[in-house]
């Protein structure tokens, strides 16, 4: 038997993400076939053609996916299949569930119940919550992240300055050090998934650390700031990120940036 998991997490473009959902709805739902699926069958049929009332599909409204449409869900799912054996709920574009809505499923995931599957997709997981993410089988159809690398007395600099009071000038001394930099988006990436480490430290959760040779640094801003805290820093260089693609002044953006994590 295919063996099935309640919940994944289908990582890549929309086209092929969408397809891995299909597939795995028709595997959970097929009446001929126990391993896979036969494409054939009164379910595979009407869940090709999108009428099967089991699978449910969940949009953005907006910016965000809402917490109303992930509680319709929530509830649902613990009522029996209408017509197929499983009920497949679909998120689209699940790193825009807002954070309320990522807590509310969370209770979900850890306690699911056992006639449905959840599916989230996502082109990108930096947004979702790492307790979330530990929840559901992670399936790569791109990598997440990129890997930044910087020479070692730059990494330091910029522990020293976000982790440890320096002085003014110091701060100062960095900031041109940056504005000179080829690739500035590169350092805001590189914090990106630093404190997404650190998110990943706080809540214990089993997801990979992007950073692993600074595992020190990771444990030590862990150490210092609490959910909240990092949650808000997280925000506000993934705003930075929006602010310098679309924008492009990434000296205004970093200077701003370098600004609130120095408080
Ligand atoms: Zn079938």
């Amino acid at each position: 038997m295919h063996d099935l998991f309640h919940a994944y997490i289908l990582l890549g473009p929309l086209e092929e993400t969408q397809k891995e959902a299909i597939k795995i709805a028709k595997t959970a739902n097929c009446l001929e076939k126990n391993d896979g699926f036969c494409d054939y069958c009164k379910n595979c049929v009407k869940i090709e053609k999108g009428v099967f009332a089991d699978l449910v599909e969940v949009k953005p409204e907006g910016s965000s996916v809402k917490i109303e449409s992930i509680r319709d869900i929530i509830f649902d799912s613990y009522l029996s299949p209408v017509e197929g054996k499983k009920k497949v709920y679909v998120i689209y574009e699940a790193d825009k569930m807002t954070l309320e809505a990522q807590n509310s499923i969370l209770k979900t995931l850890e306690e699911p119940p056992s006639q449905s599957i959840f599916i989230l997709l996502s082109e990108n997981i930096k947004n979702i919550i790492p307790t979330v993410i530990s929840r559901c089988r992670v399936i790569e159809r791109a990598k997440p992240f990129k890997k930044y690398t910087f020479d070692k007395d730059f990494v330091d600099k910029l522990f020293k300055v976000i982790i440890e009071k320096s002085l003014p000038y110091e701060k100062l001394d960095f900031f041109n050090q940056i504005t000179n930099l080829d690739d500035k988006e590169a350092v805001l990436e590189f914090l990106s998934t630093l404190y997404r480490d650190v998110l990943v430290a706080k809540t214990n959760s089993k997801v990979k650390i992007v950073n692993e040779e600074y595992q020190d640094v990771i444990k030590n801003i862990a150490n210092r700031l609490c959910i909240e805290e990092v949650l808000k820093i997280m925000d506000k260089i993934n705003k930075t990120i929006e602010y310098v693609k679309s924008r492009g002044n990434e000296n205004i953006g970093l200077f701003n940036l370098l600004l609130a994590l120095w408080r």
